[in-house]
C-alpha cells in the first residue's frame, strides 16, 4: 500500500505516476497500478522536485516599514539596516523569519540555506531565534544556516569571536562579505583559516560592486583549490562580473569553474540596489548567468532579500525569479526558458549538498506540482503551485479561482 500516487503528471517531458511510500519515491512509470491512500489527478501538471532556496535572509525580513526606502546618494540599505538590527530580539526575528518560511513553503519550497547575521549590532540573537526556527519547521522546510558577517570583521574585535561562536552552536557554514571590510583578502584568508579550522563549509557575498579593481572572486576561486575546497565553495551576487572587458571575464569564469565554487544569482535585490548613483547609466548589476552556465558552473537563483530597503518587494517565490532573471538577464529563448528551472531545483540542491533530491525512484518525496504543462508556460504564466508535499506528505494544497461572467 502506497502513502501517496501522483496520477499522470508531466515528469521530464512525459506523462508519469509517482508512487510514494513513506517519506520516498518508491516509483515513476508510465503506469503504475497500486493501492494508494490518496491518488491526486495531475494529469498535464508538471511535477518537479520541491524548490530550493539557496540564498536568503529571513532574519531580516519584513522590516521595510521601519525605515524610509533607498535614494540616489542616501545612505546604503546595509547601513539601514544597521541601525535597526541594534533594536531586533529574539522573539521578533523568530516570527519574522517564520513568516518567511510559511510564505516559501506556500510557493513550493522545501529546502532554504538562510543567513543569520552575527555583529556588534544583533551579536547572536539572530542565531538563537533561527536555531528555534529550524526546530519549529523540521520535517516541513529542510532550513541550512550559515553564520554570516554581513558588517565585515575590521570594524570591530569582537565580531570574529562571535562568528567562532555562530559555529560552536551548531552553524555548519561561515559566511563572509568582503566588500565590507578594506582589507578585502585578509577577510578572505580569516574565512578559509576559520573554515578550516571548524570543519565548516564556505559562502560568500562576493562581488556586489560596479568597479572591476574590487573584484575578488578570483582571489576566493585561488584559495579554494589551495585549500582543497572545490566544491564546498558558494559565492552571492557576483555582479561585478557584468563590468569587465570580455577576456578579462572568461578568463575569471574559467577560474571560477576549475575550483568548482558555486554560483548564486539575486536578480531581484540587484535590480533594486544597483546603478542609483550614476546618472547616465541605469545598470541593472545581475551577474552573467547564461555565460556562467555555459562554462559549465553551477548556477541558482535565489530570493536573497524580504521586503526590506535591499528589496521592498522581495517574496520568497522562486518561480518570480525565474521570471526576474529571465527578464534581467536576456534569457528568454525557448531553450534558456527550459533550463531556467533547474536553477531553482537540481542546481542549489547540488550547491547545499542535498542528498537524495530529484526526481528518481529512492529520492526523498519533496515535489511541487504546478498548474502548467512546460517549465516555459510556469514561468510565463507564474503559474499556481497546486500542491506541494514534503517527506512524501502533502503540506500546501493552493488554488486560484476565475469566473469569466
Ligand atoms: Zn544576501
Amino acid at each position: 500500500m502506497d502513502d501517496l500516487l501522483l496520477r499522470g503528471g508531466i515528469v521530464a517531458g512525459q506523462p508519469r505516476d509517482i508512487a510514494i511510500r513513506d517519506d520516498r519515491i518508491r516509483q515513476i512509470a508510465p503506469r503504475i497500478e497500486t493501492e494508494a491512500t490518496e491518488t491526486l489527478d495531475v494529469r498535464t501538471k508538471l511535477v518537479l522536485p520541491g524548490f530550493v532556496e539557496s540564498h536568503i535572509h529571513p532574519d531580516k525580513a519584513f522590516i521595510a516599514d521601519r525605515a524610509p526606502g533607498l535614494q540616489s546618494g542616501g545612505p546604503t540599505p546595509q547601513t539601514i539596516v544597521a541601525e535597526l538590527k541594534k533594536t531586533f530580539t529574539v522573539d521578533d526575528i523568530r516570527q519574522r523569519a517564520s513568516r518567511a518560511l510559511k510564505i516559501a513553503l506556500r510557493h513550493g519550497c522545501t529546502a532554504m540555506r538562510a543567513y543569520v547575521e552575527i555583529d556588534t549590532y544583533v551579536e547572536l540573537r539572530g542565531v538563537e531565534a533561527l536555531l528555534q526556527v529550524q526546530q519549529e519547521w523540521d520535517g516541513i522546510v529542510d532550513l541550512q544556516l550559515v553564520a554570516f558577517a554581513q558588517e565585515g570583521i575590521q570594524h570591530d574585535d569582537v565580531t570574529c569571536d562571535l562568528l567562532r561562536e555562530g559555529l560552536r552552536m551548531g552553524l555548519p557554514t561561515l559566511g563572509g562579505c568582503p566588500y565590507m571590510d578594506k582589507d578585502q583578502t585578509g577577510h578572505i584568508d580569516w574565512f578559509f583559516e576559520t573554515a578550516a579550522a571548524f570543519g565548516a563549509r564556505l559562502d560568500f557575498h562576493a562581488d556586489s560592486s560596479d568597479d572591476p579593481a574590487m573584484l575578488t572572486c578570483d582571489y576566493i576561486a585561488e584559495q579554494t583549490i589551495a585549500h582543497g575546497m572545490q566544491g564546498q565553495v558558494t559565492l552571492g551576487h557576483l555582479s561585478t562580473l557584468d563590468m569587465l572587458e570580455p577576456t578579462h571575464r572568461a578568463d575569471v569564469i574559467a577560474k571560477l569553474h576549475e575550483a568548482g565554487v558555486h554560483a548564486m544569482s539575486l536578480p531581484a535585490t540587484e535590480s533594486h540596489v544597483k546603478g542609483r548613483n550614476d546618472a547616465r547609466h541605469t545598470w541593472r548589476g545581475v551577474t552573467r548567468i547564461g555565460e556562467l552556465r555555459e562554462a559549465g558552473l553551477n548556477v541558482s537563483l535565489s530570493t536573497n532579500n524580504i521586503v526590506n530597503p535591499f528589496t521592498p518587494y522581495g517574496h520568497p517565490d522562486l518561480l518570480r525569479q525565474a521570471l526576474v532573471a529571465a527578464m534581467t538577464a536576456h534569457l528568454g529563448n525557448p531553450e534558456q526558458m527550459a533550463w531556467l528551472l533547474d536553477l531553482v531545483t537540481v542546481n542549489p540542491a547540488r550547491a547545499l549538498g542535498l542528498s537524495d533530491y530529484g526526481l528518481d525512484e529512492g529520492c526523498r518525496a519533496d515535489l511541487v506540482v504546478l498548474d502548467a504543462a512546460t517549465p516555459a508556460q510556469a514561468i510565463t504564466e507564474q503559474a499556481e503551485k497546486l500542491w506541494v508535499c514534503k517527506d512524501g506528505r502533502i503540506v500546501v494544497r493552493n488554488s486560484r479561482t476565475t469566473e469569466f461572467m
